[in-house]
């Protein structure tokens, strides 16, 4: 079960990654952890990104792409993988349909968690944090006790610049346009599922279910 998670930042990738994980056994693989794993473990690839991310470069894709093969063969990748931040272009997508190729296996399914912007915006901009403790609270999904103060210690709970309406939709665009590509180009193959984000979590993962349900491992 080779999977990719799509989604937008607020969509609920994270929780749907979790559950998936849990369900069918396969590594949850971020983008950033595999980058973290590579340079600990000392690899000369971890140690070439290593290199580039000091001098704050963009690694480049051939030294991202041998982190990913490195990644994709090891043993606990046996029964699949879910694949998150990566790809981020149609060149990566590419270099990973050969690499998999050269595995002997491909893509099943490149799972899309679609909400509505406007739906995310509310998602996003709803945070607000204790100055004093660093507690986080959502105005509608995880309100204090009282509005406006932390349940730990009563004072003012603020938004932060990142959290604001204006740049959380410029996030979004800016996210969007990325990924459209990516999205087109999973479409044109036959792997794109899109998924309803915008419905209870558990609901969320009964679809996804449904989709993977039937597949052996
Ligand atoms: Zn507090």
């Amino acid at each position: 079960m080779n999977l990719i998670l799509m989604g937008l930042p607020g969509a609920g990738k994270g929780t749907q990654a979790e559950k998936i994980v849990e369900k069918y056994g396969i590594p949850h693989i971020s983008t950033g952890d595999m980058f973290r794993s590579a340079i600990k473990d000392g690899t000369e690839l971890g140690k070439k990104a290593k290199s580039f991310m000091d001098q704050g470069e963009l690694v480049p894709d051939e030294v991202t792409i041998g982190i990913v093969r490195e990644r994709l063969g090891k043993d606990d990748c046996q029964k699949g993988f879910l694949l998150d931040g990566f790809p981020r272009t149609i060149a990566q997508a590419e270099a990973l349909e050969n690499l998999l190729k050269d595995m002997g296996t491909s893509i099943n399914n490149v799972l899309h968690i679609k909400v509505p912007t406007e739906k995310l915006v509310d998602r996003l901009t709803g945070r607000r944090i204790c100055l004093k403790c660093g507690a986080t609270y959502h105005v509608e999904f995880n309100p204090p006790k009282v509005e406006g103060k932390c349940d730990n210690d009563g004072a003012d709970l603020i938004q932060r610049d990142d959290d604001k309406p204006e740049t959380v939709k410029n996030r979004l665009e800016v996210n969007i346009s990325q990924a459209q590509p990516l999205l087109d180009f999973y479409d044109s193959k036959g792997y794109l599922v899109t998924i309803n984000g915008d419905q209870d979590i558990n609901q969320v993962f009964e679809d996804i279910e449904a989709e993977l349900g039937g597949r052996s491992l």
